[in-house]
């Protein structure tokens, strides 16, 4: 895999822990929504982080979680701190994993993101709105709290300007003035669907959510070749 230098145009806070960073690729790249890119700490060690910008977006979104209990995320984005109070790039591999959207598919489609895996499912979701796609959306963000939101209103304004688009945040630690769904966020998605077989399903996610949600959706119906999710290869 080529390794591409990106310059590192901001890091700016979402949240308390999670970090938007803006990179623009030194030399012409590409890449589908729903891949992901690494960064190069060193030679040996590369993490792999959603682009949640859409394909053909010169300037390269990652949201980064960075809760101080999380090593792999703390480390890489204190790396790109570093090179961005010194000026210097950042060396990416970009353009990888197999969990992209399918664009040749007519099957409805679940978006499931857990935590940070929203970079994912937001990446996705852009490429959708913006081919103005008519198969059914359903896209679901699970967070402990609601604080964690943080493109709420983006998504919601999507889904009320499109008929065929659906965005449900589910939170697992509602306040008492939370009005919207509750508890673990695949458990919402076997909660509205009786089958799950006739669905593309696109998830992201922390690896112990990942696990748990390929078993229970398979025997929800869905169908292994339908599921898209890079964390399956880790785990
Ligand atoms: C290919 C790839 C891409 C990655 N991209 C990113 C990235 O863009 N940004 C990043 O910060 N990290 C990324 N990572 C690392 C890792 O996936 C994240 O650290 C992880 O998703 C962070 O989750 P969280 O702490 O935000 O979620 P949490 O806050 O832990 O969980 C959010 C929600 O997920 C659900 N959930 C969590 N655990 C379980 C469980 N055991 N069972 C059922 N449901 C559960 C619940 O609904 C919960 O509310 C990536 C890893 C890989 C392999």
């Amino acid at each position: 895999m080529t390794i591409i230098a990106c310059t590192i145009d901001a890091i700016e806070p979402l949240t308390p822990t999670v970090n938007r960073v803006l990179l623009t690729p030194l030399t012409p790249i590409s890449y589908q929504s729903g891949q992901y890119l690494q960064l190069c700490l060193s030679e040996e060690d590369k993490r792999p982080f959603s682009i949640a910008s859409h394909e053909g977006s010169l300037q390269i979104e990652l949201h980064i979680g960075a809760a101080e209990t999380d090593q792999y995320s703390s480390q890489a984005l204190a790396h790109l701190q570093q090179l961005f109070a010194a000026k210097q790039p950042v060396l990416t591999e970009i353009g990888l994993g197999e969990a992209q959207l399918r664009t040749d598919s007519v099957r409805p489609l679940i978006l499931l993101a857990g935590g940070t895996g929203f970079s994912y499912i937001y990446s996705i979701a852009q490429t959708l709105a913006k081919q103005n796609i008519q198969r059914p959306v359903s896209a679901y963000w699970g967070v402990r709290d609601v604080e964690a939101l943080y493109h709420h209103p983006e998504m919601q304004q999507w889904a009320s300007s499109n008929q065929h688009f659906k965005f449900i945040p589910v939170v697992q630690n509602p306040t008492a003035d939370w009005a919207g769904r509750t508890g673990l966020v695949h458990q919402a998605v076997l909660d509205d669907f009786a089958s799950l077989a006739d669905y593309d399903i696109y998830i992201a996610g922390p690896f112990a959510m990942a696990g748990v949600v390929r078993e229970a959706f398979l025997q929800h119906g869905a169908e292994r070749e339908n599921m898209f999710c890079d964390a399956f290869a880790y785990i």
